[in-house]
């Protein structure tokens, strides 16, 4: 590289080259993204993390040697380039940047992966290159505004992040889709939510959330569910279910609204038009959810949980994210607090996305009463003995107290409007899917 010109040149990301003025020298490295040649020149559309630009080579200006370079680069070869920001109605994006020197700093032999017409199993084979992608690379930035909105909300609510264990010893969701690991000789399992942590943190925090990880084996092999997945929980000491109700439909409200904002340009390569909800959201009973799908035809009793086809038929009837709440107890786990007007139906919501996506959190109020929920726990068939730091949190200054888990997943593919929960989740885990 010429000494000189580096030391003149700025160094420079794509999505600022527009910004600058005619002629001006910048530095610029990335990958090469496709390329193509016509009488002495050299066309490469070059990637950064902020978007494309055509780096144009011409023979008379970066010599014929590093021409014949230029001539041979292969894609996703990273190269750095000195050039001169030119502005041309032409060219893809209105600018392009004229080579005056380059150099390659990682070249790519010619068998890229992933190339037009691969299926499915080869990108996600090939997951760890296939992420480079532009679209893909939209996802990823779409997610990281996502979460930074939920930690804005929070941080403007007045709640506490923390970080609770993933090796636990009791189930919170069931035993069925519990992994189980072996703790130096002893069974422990990986966390399946941070619920119950969560509820021993407000005892001392009150409002806190988290962001973690939670594993389940899902044997089931549907577009939202994955074996690991990353959720938002919260837990609110003194709340009650409606309390939780207005928490969760503020918070995805501003996220949604922040996402417009902010991340328009990416969301728009996904949906034509996107309007975030408002509250209040609508809220249904399970009772009215049943009479809605029986009167399409589902063939569904009272007692029976919703599945991946319930949710999509209800969910096909609102245009905004939804509440429904009072799930019978035999739908719901055993921490729910049942109704105290009609205990046959439990204080838990769940949050479902509009257009057949369907559920996108789950929550509720928890039993707070030491006797009860010992009760609970023998009439699901656990053992109360599984459960004693759990039924401490009873004995020691109870409060009433609620809470909720988002999935950061399934939330994105709604927004999204991904056919696959795997396509929105940098490397997806699956019951046949734990490489790359
Ligand atoms: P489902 O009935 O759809 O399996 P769930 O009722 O078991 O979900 P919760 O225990 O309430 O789910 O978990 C809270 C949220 O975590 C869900 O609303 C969803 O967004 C997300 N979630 C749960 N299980 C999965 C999974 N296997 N893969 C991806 N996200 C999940």
């Amino acid at each position: 590289m010429d000494d000189a010109l580096v030391e003149q040149a700025k160094e420079a990301k794509v999505e600022e080259l527009s910004s600058l003025e005619e002629g001006s020298l910048v530095d610029l490295k990335g990958w090469v993204y496709v390329k193509s040649h016509h009488g002495g020149m050299v066309f490469v559309r070059l990637r950064d993390s902020t978007g494309l630009v055509q780096v144009v080579f011409k023979k008379n200006v970066v010599g014929k040697e590093k021409l014949e370079l230029a001539e041979k680069l292969t894609r996703e070869s990273s190269i750095r380039v000195i050039g001169a920001v030119h502005f041309d109605k032409r060219a893809p994006g209105g600018v392009e940047v004229h080579a005056k020197d380059f150099e390659v700093i990682g070249s790519a032999p010619s068998d890229y992966p992933i190339r037009p017409g691969v299926g499915v199993s080869v990108m996600l084979d090939y997951r760890h290159l296939h992420l480079r992608g532009v679209k893909m690379t939209s996802v990823w930035k779409v997610y990281s505004e996502m979460l930074k909105a939920v930690r804005e909300w929070f941080e403007q609510h007045g709640y506490y992040e923390v970080h609770v264990p993933i090796f636990v010893t009791a189930a919170c969701e069931g035993g069925a889709t519990l992994f189980e690991v072996s703790y130096f000789g002893r069974k422990a399992y990986l966390s399946q939510s941070a619920q119950m942590y969560l509820e021993a943190a407000i005892f001392s925090l009150e409002k806190v959330y988290c962001v973690q990880p939670s594993f389940r084996a899902e044997k089931s092999r549907t577009r939202r569910h994955l074996t690991e997945f990353w959720q938002v929980e919260a837990e609110v000491a003194f709340a009650d279910m409606w309390d939780i109700i207005e928490i969760e439909e503020q918070l995805l409200s501003y996220v949604c609204q922040k996402l417009k904002e902010r991340a328009w340009k990416h969301l728009r390569k996904f949906r034509k038009k996107f309007t975030p909800p408002e509250p209040p959201f609508p809220r249904i009973k399970y009772d009215e959810a049943v009479d809605i799908l029986q009167s399409k035809g589902v063939e569904i009793e009272w007692g029976e949980d919703f599945g991946a086809d319930e949710e999509r038929v209800l969910s096909k009837e609102f245009d905004t994210p939804f509440f429904v709440t009072h799930y019978p107890r035999q739908c719901k786990a055993f921490y729910h607090k049942p109704d105290p007007s009609n205990p046959s139906v439990t204080l838990s919501v769940d949050m479902l996305a509009p257009e057949g996506y369907g559920e996108i959190s789950g929550g509720g109020q928890r039993i707070d009463d030491y006797q009860e929920l010992v009760e609970s726990i023998k009439l699901f068939g656990l053992k109360v003995e599984d459960y004693g730091w759990y039924l401490d949190l009873r004995k020691y200054g109870s409060v009433p107290h609620s809470g909720f888990g988002i999935g950061l997943g399934r939330t994105l593919q709604w927004i999204l409007k991904a056919p696959h929960i795997r396509d929105v989740v940098m490397f997806p885990r699956t019951i046949n899917r734990v490489y790359p």
